[in-house]
């Protein structure tokens, strides 16, 4: 590890616009610098900055919930609004990374995470979104956990998180602040797609902090998220689907439905959400809607096989999501 100035910020108005790199739970930047993956010369700690809350808060649909950026996952995934209201929140956040590591990861730094693509871990090898213009090492590589949509020629890396697949699906919106003020932006669009621009993983600006989350009121119906992944616990997610379904007298009244470890953000397909909706369920059904998900995409290889895991995960959500018992 490179040597580092370590400051303390007292309130958010020392980390904003700050040229020091924020550090919070450190659980994945700290291990980008022993790699030499991430070299700042300044860290900015902000664990003592407040935003620590869960509260309720006023949205335009209503009461939500409104989640500072420096709540640990685990407080999260426990809180008891977030169990009732929320369900599929808290159990995005239980399907990842281990006990110990949800004490200390925030709210903020996972939506932050990076990539595990394993070519942008090692300095050794061409990544476009470490060093742009070197080239994709995943392209023609070991690409078993690479993106099957919305990749780009430079860059098929995925966006490994849970708790922001559940949140897209929920709506969320990401609150941040920076030396020009505050903004919104909502969870499906956080994340980046690779474009010519593979270095860019968010749409947070230089200097800008995130503040919290918040969530719109809760939707009434079943909330499952649904990992696949090599082993059940220290593993991201090969593919994943957040649904909440809600059924209306036989039919389908609620349909929200985002994809995880297939893209480099949250995959979030509306058309397929307003296809569901109102329909009476069947497998002739589910099999169009997974048609209709999966129409752009791409296998690389080696990660052939998450076109047709994609596929069966989401029939197998849809159904059981969908049976008015049980
Ligand atoms: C072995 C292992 C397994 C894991 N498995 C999973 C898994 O299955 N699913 C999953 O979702 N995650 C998993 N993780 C990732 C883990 O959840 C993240 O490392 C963690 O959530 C990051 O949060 P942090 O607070 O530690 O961020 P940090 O490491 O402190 O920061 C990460 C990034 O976020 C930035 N940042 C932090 N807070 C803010 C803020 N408020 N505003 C702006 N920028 C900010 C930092 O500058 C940095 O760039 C795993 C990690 C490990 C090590
Ligand atoms: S997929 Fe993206 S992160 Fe991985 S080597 Fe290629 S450019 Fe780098």
């Amino acid at each position: 590890m490179k040597r580092f100035d370590f400051t303390r910020a007292g309130t958010p108005a020392d980390a904003i616009g700050s040229a020091a790199r924020i550090i919070a739970g450190g659980t994945n930047l700290l291990d980008l610098m022993k790699l030499q993956v991430e070299t700042p010369e300044r860290l900015i700690d902000i664990n003592h900055i407040g935003l620590d809350r869960i509260e309720p808060c006023a949205t335009d649909a209503g009461e939500g919930l409104r989640i500072g950026a420096l709540v640990r996952n685990s407080d999260l995934a426990a809180d008891q609004a977030v169990r009732t209201g929320w369900p599929l929140l808290s159990k995005a956040i239980l399907a990842g990374a281990s006990a110990q590591l949800r004490n200390r990861a925030t709210t903020g730094g996972n939506l932050m995470q990076r990539t595990r693509c394993y070519y942008f871990y090692d300095t050794d090898a061409p990544c476009n979104k470490r060093q742009p213009g070197s080239g994709c090492a995943a392209i023609g590589g070991v690409n078993r956990i690479h993106a099957i949509l919305g990749a780009s020629e430079h860059c098929i890396a995925t966006y490994p998180g849970d708790m922001a697949v559940a949140m897209a699906a929920l709506d969320a919106v990401v609150e941040v602040e920076g030396p020009d003020g505050k903004r919104d932006i909502p969870a499906t669009e956080f994340h980046c797609l690779p474009g010519d621009t593979p270095q860019r993983d968010n749409r947070l600006e230089p200097g800008e902090l995130i503040l919290g989350v918040r969530l719109p009121p809760p939707l009434q119906g079943k909330h499952i998220y649904r990992k696949i992944r090599d082993r059940r616990s220290y593993a991201f997610a090969l593919v994943s689907v957040a649904a909440v379904v809600g059924m209306d007298q036989g039919r389908i009244g609620t349909a929200r439905l985002a994809f995880g470890g297939v893209a480099a953000k949250p995959w979030r397909v509306p058309e397929v959400e307003a296809m569901l909706t109102k329909e009476a369920p069947s497998p002739e059904l589910f099999a169009r809607a997974a048609d209709l998900v999966l129409q752009d995409a791409k296998g690389q290889g080696d990660n052939d096989f998450k076109i047709p895991l994609l596929r069966r995960s989401l029939i197998a959500v849809l159904t059981d999501a969908t049976q008015e018992n049980g």
